[in-house]
């Protein structure tokens, strides 16, 4: 048996960002089932920086957001984590999306998130392969290195004593007073006591607290999101972030360019069941990249009128975690304390922008606790 004070399960973003912020004095160990931390959600998708304009007034995503998104910057700029701030355009392509438009555009001078609106003739002008009738650009949107970002959270980690244990799995908890769980490490079991824990287990949180709470009240249900990278249409690099208005379960294909240059289109929004793995076998991250080739070109028509199959190449693929509470859709992020027990629930987008924010709050509330 090892004792800790406090185990964070889950060593994406969320949960290296939570054990940064563990007060100083408590003894931390933080447990990832892969053989490295971050290569689930945390290194599967935009690698944006957002601004935070979506959102409903005072929802958790929206304070973390903006709080995180000011954070990450002096992070990355810190830690010499590459990143740009490059700026993003929300493109309307109808008349009915200059509606949408409109409406974002009420909400962001509400919420004091700086926009400008460009014209059909200056969207023209800056991005002439895009079709649109009227633009939004939000500056304060960016990219930056998510490989190197949770490298650097890592080394912190370790450099102020937390034990990081890789390639070893929470399987159950056997007691909640004092919190026992116990481990699978390969065909090795052990167990550990400890006072406090964070669950930042990303896709498994709810499945875990169900567990631990002894309760059927949370579900993550999985959303797909695969992205294709576009070679050869743009006649000069993109320096800009693109969208389209967004769709209901997500912000819509969009490009994004990386910091190497390469450009992604995506990603889609593909519920995803236990139906489709007995159907096809599939594992959560294949693709069927032809197919998919054919509908990202008829679903960007609109805001691409030039794309074609030629310009794809197949990409990856990221899943979200959509929360259920008690069997109805929550929209928000959901970082609740049950006493010794802190969990972090429906940790989609912008969740990499949030981290450093949330990451501060787990550290205040188990401050509070121990
Ligand atoms: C397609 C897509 C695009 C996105 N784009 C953006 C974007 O551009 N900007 C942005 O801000 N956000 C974006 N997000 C959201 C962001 O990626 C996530 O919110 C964030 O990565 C969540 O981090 P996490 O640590 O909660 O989860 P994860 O990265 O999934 O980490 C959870 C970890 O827990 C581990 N784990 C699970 N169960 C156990 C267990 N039982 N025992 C031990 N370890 C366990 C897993 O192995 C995993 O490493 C996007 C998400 C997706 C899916």
């Amino acid at each position: 048996m090892i004792d800790t004070d406090v185990v964070v399960i889950g060593g994406g973003v969320i949960g290296l960002s939570c054990v940064n912020q563990i007060p100083v004095g408590l003894k931390a160990i933080l447990i990832e089932k892969n053989r490295r931390c971050g290569e689930e959600s945390s290194s599967r998708n935009s690698e944006v920086i957002h601004s935070g304009i979506y959102y409903p007034h005072g929802s958790q995503k929206t304070e973390h957001c903006k709080v995180g998104r000011n954070e990450l910057y002096r992070f990355c700029e810190k830690n010499q984590i590459p990143f740009k701030q490059c700026g993003k355009v929300v493109v309307a392509t109808s008349q009915d999306e200059v509606q949408f438009l409109e409406g974002l555009a009420a909400h962001c001078e509400y919420e004091i998130v700086p926009f400008q609106r460009l014209s059909k003739n200056l969207i023209q002008r800056r991005i002439p392969w895009v079709q649109g009738v009227e633009a939004l650009y939000f500056p304060l949107s960016g990219i930056f290195d998510v490989h190197q970002y949770l490298r650097c959270l890592e080394i912190k980690a370790r450099s102020k004593e937390v034990t990081i244990a890789t390639n070893s799995r929470v399987s159950r908890f056997l007691s909640r007073d004092p919190w026992i769980l116990e481990v699978e490490e390969g065909d090795q079991k052990w167990q550990l006591r400890a006072k406090i824990v964070i669950n930042a287990a990303g896709l498994e949180a709810a499945t875990l607290s169900n567990e631990a709470l002894q309760v059927d009240r949370y579900e993550h249900k999985l959303c797909r999101g695969r992205y294709l990278l576009i070679n050869h249409l743009f006649s000069e690099p993109l320096s800009v972030l693109i969208y389209p208005v967004p769709e209901e379960e997500g912000l819509g294909l969009h490009l994004t360019p990386d910091l190497s240059g390469q450009v992604r289109l995506g990603p889609d929004t593909e519920w995803w069941s236990p139906q489709h793995k007995n159907k096809a076998s599939k594992s959560l991250y294949d693709c069927d990249w032809d197919t998919l080739k054919k509908e990202f070109v008829a679903q960007s028509k609109k805001l691409l009128p030039s794309l074609s199959e030629q310009h794809l190449s197949p990409g990856f693929v990221g899943v979200r975690p959509k929360l259920y509470v008690e069997g109805k859709a929550y929209r928000d992020f959901l970082i609740e304390r049950h006493e010794r027990y802190i969990h972090l629930l429906g940790i989609e987008s912008p969740g990499l922008t949030a981290s450093l924010s949330i990451g501060a709050q787990v550290g205040r509330e188990t401050e509070a606790i121990s």
